[in-house]
């Protein structure tokens, strides 16, 4: 989501607020940039950080230092490299909590949410942290009389990752561990909307012991992408955000003879049975669709409830979603924050203002929404639209934002049609309390990640996380074993001896 001229119009500069910089082969310094980007805190409106949007100068000096760390650190033991991310760890444990009020200030999700998504990034270097045995290869002696043939698992060289606005600290934190852990060297380009927990972060790699060049970070926005992307010293891109650009990464990078793997947008499909335990659903539904202010990949998006239990699935939801303490997320209490930019509030409003004309029926609306204290934050409110068609705009597009679009269908069969229909496959979730009904599901259901009475199907860092079809472009997932085969190469050495 680039910034428009509607953003330029919120209000006040925090005084003291900084111009990012770089950090470039172990050393801060200033980006080539003659154009930034405001950074807001989404709840006050206030300017609270410029990002310079970074030239290709700025990606020629970081992959140059990323490739002049390489050599050493490809032969630093493995042991070593993993002792690095321990220190890395508990750093990021220690500062945990000041990671969250950023996470929160920049990107302004609850601190509740900020908290656990710091923790999400933590657990990916704790599991990056057992990389000398994660990282092991196999082999065979005699495999023909007097010949031993071993399979190593290689670092190759420079790896970038690009990331998105909605999880500052925890999406690079996907890659990064993987990466260095494997004996590779890295650059992260942080969304420009959010830079400021990627500074904090690296801060913290600078006092992990890590040598110079090893972790680099360009400030940018599509420039750097397409420099990363095209540059001839990068072995692989890590990409996380929308569907267009997710595509536009992967065949860039790809054309440059680089590995990919591309994360792109969702519409999320959440499946009610009549037989689901309503008390217990309706809450994690509400959450799945409302958290982050619906601002998150595996959100819930479209309710199908199946059968008879339409309207009171209806009626609970709409109650929860009147429910919701709408303020600043940095607040005791509040449940859900604004969205990120005035042009991203737009953006939503603008799909209830099309939803209303398409002939769907709003349920709860939340336009018109301010918060007192808070009146030039970027607040919407909860919306829910019942009778949603695939053809409506708010059942085809990703809206990301809190409006919950609802669909009826007759049987499971005819939900999961909905589902396999739509071009993007991200999470799927299902709500029932038949195991038969769970497990056909589990079999048919269109997406990558599944969830069973689950709201926020999200595989933990020592699983692949990644979606299908238009959700997905690659085929080696993030983190977890596929996040070690990706930063990998695999050399098999056939060996005989005289
Ligand atoms: P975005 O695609 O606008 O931006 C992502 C990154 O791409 C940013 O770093 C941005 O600077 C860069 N970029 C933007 N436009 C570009 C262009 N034209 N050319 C080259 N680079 C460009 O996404 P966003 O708004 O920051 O994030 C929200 C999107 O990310 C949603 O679609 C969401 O579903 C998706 N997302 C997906 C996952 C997943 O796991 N699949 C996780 C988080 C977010």
């Amino acid at each position: 989501m680039s910034s428009t001229v509607t953003d330029a119009k919120a209000a006040s500069v925090a005084p003291g607020a900084p111009v990012l910089t770089n950090y470039l082969g172990g050393r801060w310094v200033s980006s080539n940039a003659t154009a930034h980007v405001d950074v807001y805190n989404p709840a006050s409106g206030e300017v609270i950080a410029r990002t310079p949007l970074g030239t290709r100068g700025d990606v020629d000096a970081a992959v140059a230092a990323a490739k002049g760390a390489f050599p050493a650190w490809r032969n630093t033991p493995v042991i070593e490299r993993a002792r690095a991310m321990y220190r890395f760890r508990d750093l990021l444990v220690k500062h945990h909590e000041e990671l969250a009020a950023i996470v929160t200030r920049e990107h302004g999700k609850t601190l509740d949410e900020s908290r656990g998504s710091v923790q999400r990034g933590i657990e990916a270097v704790e599991v990056a942290c057992g990389m000398p045995s994660l990282m092991m290869g196999y082999g065979l002696e005699d495999i023909a009389r007097g010949i031993d043939c071993d399979v190593h698992r290689q670092p190759m060289g420079v790896f970038a990752a690009i990331a998105p606005f909605n999880f500052p600290a925890m999406v690079p934190l996907w890659f990064l561990p993987f990466a260095v852990a494997t004996g590779n060297t890295f650059v992260v380009k942080p969304s420009e909307l959010v830079p400021l927990s990627q500074r904090r972060m690296f801060e913290l790699l600078d006092q992990s012991d890590i040598p110079p060049g090893v972790v680099n970070l360009v400030n940018g926005g599509a420039d750097v992408v397409n420099g990363l992307c095209e540059h001839p010293d990068i072995r692989g891109v890590s990409f996380v955000g929308s569907t267009p650009v997710a595509r536009h990464v992967y065949v860039t990078a790809a054309a440059h003879g680089k590995r990919v793997q591309s994360l792109g947008g969702a519409k999320n499909f959440v499946i009610v049975m009549p037989d689901a335990d309503f008390d217990k659903s309706i809450p994690i539904v509400t959450e799945s669709c409302y958290g982050c202010a619906g601002e998150r990949c595996l959100a819930g998006s479209i309710v199908v409830s199946v059968g008879k239990g339409h309207g009171e699935v209806r009626e609970r939801l709409a109650a929860a979603a009147k429910g919701l303490r709408v303020g600043d997320g940095s607040q005791p209490g509040i449940t859900m924050g604004p969205v990120i930019r005035p042009s991203a509030r737009e953006r939503v409003l603008g799909y209830v203002e099309k939803g209303i004309a398409e002939g769907a029926e709003l349920v709860v609306d939340g336009r018109g929404l301010t918060v007192a204290g808070r009146e030039k934050g970027f607040f919407v409110g909860p919306s829910i639209f019942d009778k949603v068609s695939p053809n409506h705009a708010i059942g085809r597009e990703e809206i990301f934002g809190p409006v919950l679009s609802m669909m009826n269908a007759p049987d499971l069969s005819a939900a999961l049609a909905l589902a396999q229909a739509h071009p993007q496959a991200n999470a799927i979730s299902i709500f029932t309390q038949s195991g038969k009904t769970a497990r056909e599901f589990a079999k048919h259901a269109p997406a990558a990640m599944v969830g069973v009475n689950i709201g926020v199907a999200a595989p933990m860092s020592f699983f692949p996380f990644g979606g299908s079809k238009e959700s997905f472009f690659g085929d080696l997932k993030a983190h977890g074993r596929d996040g070690v085969a990706f930063y990998t190469d695999q050399k098999v050495v056939i060996e005989r001896w005289f």
